[in-house]
Formats: structure tokens, C-alpha cells, sequence
């Protein structure tokens, strides 16, 4: 059965002039979202304004599940839930339910369109879903050079990658890994913007960027805390940024995650920030890029469409293909402090033993983990650009 089906045969249960009709129908459209694992649950108002088009981002990709009825008290219902005010819907809003199932939040934001709110529903990976960084799939050589890098007591560890690439999943797995009962004891602290999910001994703060207590004053405080570990949700601005390399040089280990599409283009990306080269030396430790493919199913070599496991989607849960620039390489130091070009950096961690991360993608299209076509729904152009020459080899 297909979400769209399902979720038809669930509606068919209710009736649209009941009074509970929006509430009913919200429980069923968030709990089915839940269990297909979706990230995300768009609700896009159509020309009628009677009925909301419904889509599940489920491993990176949007899927249409239909039309469901009752527009307007759809998106109100959802209004309710995470506290907005109902009245408003002329402009964007934002609000946070928390789940009662788990210890998790759900955000809800809405968006004013020419045919009524836009509603979207984020889903965060909960405390019971999160893994350890041994089930995050990272090819042995990363993952080894990553727990030798967490049991350090200095020194900044970035993860890059855009929205969706599962930077948090890595951090969150990173202090669970700090966590283990066979590592020295540490006091972890984070700040971030939403929990995304609680981490029984750590303790966790919410940051409000708008607010007194944003990114760079909760870092300075969290400092007279006496952390061990601390991280970071975002680095978002240089002030941030600065704070965090302090606290990186100052004997604290640090866990963040960077906008950037590429480990070489993050230094890059501080660099234009206006982090002093110096500061990068010698407080960065390592940079993680990340991306996420779809993982090919068992069924793809058959022609049949009905399979059970991927409802006919060919693909089957999801790979991550990462790249690992260390500093502590002569080379790459040296062209971070004399400001080399980020292809210069890139070119010389490949040099000092970087295995780009659309190298690691390419090979596991020859293995036949994943797709060319994958490849290119991630990356974009710049898969085939950069690895036309090898391509065409295999
Ligand atoms: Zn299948």
C-alpha cells in the first residue's frame, strides 16, 4: 500500500462536518508522518482553499500523499498545538509542541500564501532514536580518526554539511559516545537551538538567538561552568565563532556544526568570517562533510513494483558519505595560516590522505550501495563535474 492509499483508507474513518473533524484528522496525519519515519510534514493550501495537499519528506526526499479535506481547521488545529495565535494568518509564525510519546519536540511553523497558511511540521530524531557514533555507518578509517579526535581534550570538532545532512544525528552520537561507561568521566554541556532530543547526563541548555541568552553570551557563561566537553548547535556568526575557538585553545573539547558545503570550503567560509588563520591552526582539530544518499533496496533488480520493505521506491534507508580534513597536517596548517585558496587546502588534505567525500559516493555507486542518479540528487552538478574523468573509467 502507498502512503497516499494509506493515509486515504485512515481519513476515510472520519467525517468532515464531525466537530473533532481537524483534530482527528491532524492525530492521524502526525502519527502516520511518525511512523513512515518522516522528517517532515508539509501541508500546502490549494486553489479550492477547502482542502491541504499534503507531503512526507521521508530519507531526504518529498512525497505527495494525496489531498485531505478541511484546510483552514487543519492548519488552526496545528496553530493550537504549538501555542500560535490562531487569529494571525497574515504572517509567519513558529512554535514548538512537545510529544507526549517521547521526550522530543515538534516544531510547527506556518507561512502566509495567496491561498491561505502553509503549515510545516519538523520531526526531531527523539531520545530513543538517536545512535552511537558506530551506527552512524562512517567508513572505518573516519570513524576511527573520530573517536581518536573525541577522547582529546582541546581542540574544535566541525560537522558540514547543508540542512537534512545529519550533522546534529552526529553530534548527538558523538556525546553518546563520550558517555560510553569506558571513558573517563566528563562534564558535557551543550547550547543549542531547538534540544532536539535529551541526553540523560548531559547537561543540555536552549539558546534563543533573539534573546539575552543566545549562542555567544550562554557560551560565555557556560565557560564558569568548569565543561569539559561543550557543543554547540550552530555556528551561525563570527561573534560565535570566536567564543568558540577561545573555548577550543582554552582546554575544552569542542563539538559544532558549520554551514558549508565542503570540509575545504568550511575553512574557506571562516576564513571570510574573519577568524584570524592563527585561530584556525591551532584550534581546529578536524572537519567532518557529510552528505546522506538513499541506500539502493534488495528489490531494485527486480521489476516488481510492490515491494513491502520500500513500498516501491527502490530505495531502502540511507548511507552517509563523508570526507575528514585534519589541520594537524603540516600542509593543510600551513596553507590555513598563509590563506591559500580553498582549493589549495582541499587539493593538499587530499594529498596528506583525504578521501573526498564525492570519492566516497562514486564508490559506493560502483558497489552498487547507491546510484549515480542519487548522487546527483544530492550533490547536484557538482557530483559530475568533479568526478567526470573518474566516471567515465568505471
Ligand atoms: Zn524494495
Amino acid at each position: 500500500m502507498t502512503l497516499h492509499e494509506e493515509l486515504d483508507r485512515l481519513l476515510s474513518t472520519l467525517n468532515v462536518g464531525d466537530e473533532k473533524y481537524a483534530v482527528k484528522a491532524v492525530d492521524i496525519l502526525l502519527d502516520l508522518a511518525q511512523r513512515r519515519l518522516a522528517s517532515d510534514l508539509h501541508l500546502l493550501p490549494d486553489e479550492s482553499r477547502t482542502h491541504l495537499v499534503p507531503y512526507f519528506r521521508i530519507d531526504g526526499v518529498l512525497e505527495p500523499v494525496g489531498r485531505i479535506a478541511g484546510g483552514v481547521n487543519i492548519v488552526s488545529r496545528l496553530k493550537v498545538l504549538a501555542s500560535l495565535l490562531t487569529y494571525r494568518t497574515d504572517i509567519p509564525q513558529e512554535g514548538r509542541v512537545k510529544a507526549e510519546s517521547t521526550e522530543s519536540e515538534v516544531r510547527i511553523s506556518t507561512f502566509p500564501t495567496p491561498h491561505g497558511e502553509k503549515a510545516v511540521v519538523r520531526f526531531f530524531v527523539g531520545s530513543g532514536d538517536y545512535r552511537l557514533l558506530a551506527d552512524l555507518g562512517y567508513p572505518e578509517d573516519i570513524e576511527q580518526r573520530l573517536q581518536e579526535i573525541l577522547q582529546q581534550t582541546s581542540g574544535l570538532l566541525l560537522t558540514c554539511g547543508p540542512s537534512g545532512a545529519g550533522k546534529t544525528t552526529m553530534l548527538y552520537a558523538a556525546i553518546r559516545h563520550l558517555q560510553q561507561p569506558s571513558s573517563i568521566l566528563r562534564s558535557i554541556c551543550t547550547l543549542e537551538d531547538p534540544v532536539e532530543a535529551i541526553i540523560p547526563g548531559v547537561s543540555q541548555s536552549l539558546v534563543k538567538p533573539e534573546t539575552e541568552f543566545n549562542y555567544e553570551r550562554g557560551l560565555v557563561s557556560l565557560m564558569r561552568q568548569d565543561p569539559d566537553v561543550i557543543m554547540v548547535g550552530e555556528i551561525r556568526n563570527r561573534e560565535t565563532a570566536e567564543i568558540v575557538f577561545q573555548a577550543s585553545l582554552t582546554g575544552h573539547l569542542v563539538l559544532s556544526t558549520f554551514h558549508a558545503g565542503t570540509a575545504a570550503d568550511a575553512v574557506g567560509r571562516l576564513a571570510d568570517m574573519g577568524i584570524e588563520p592563527y585561530l584556525m591552526r591551532s584550534g581546529l582539530t578536524a572537519i567532518l562533510a557529510q552528505r546522506l544518499l538513499r541506500k539502493l533496496c534488495s528489490c531494485h533488480l527486480s521489476k516488481e513494483s510492490d515491494c513491502e520493505k520500500c513500498r516501491g521506491r527502490k530505495y531502502l534507508g540511507r548511507v552517509v558519505a563523508a570526507e575528514l580534513l585534519e589541520t594537524e597536517a603540516t600542509e593543510v596548517g600551513k596553507a590555513i595560516l598563509d590563506r591559500r585558496d580553498v582549493q589549495t587546502v582541499y587539493e593538499l588534505a587530499k594529498k596528506s590522505g583525504m578521501v573526498p567525500m564525492l570519492e566516497r559516493a562514486r564508490r559506493m555507486t560502483v558497489e552498487g550501495v547507491t546510484t549515480l542518479e542519487e548522487c546527483d540528487r544530492v550533490f547536484g552538478p557538482y557530483f559530475r563535474k568533479n568526478m567526470s574523468s573518474k566516471l567515465s573509467e568505471t
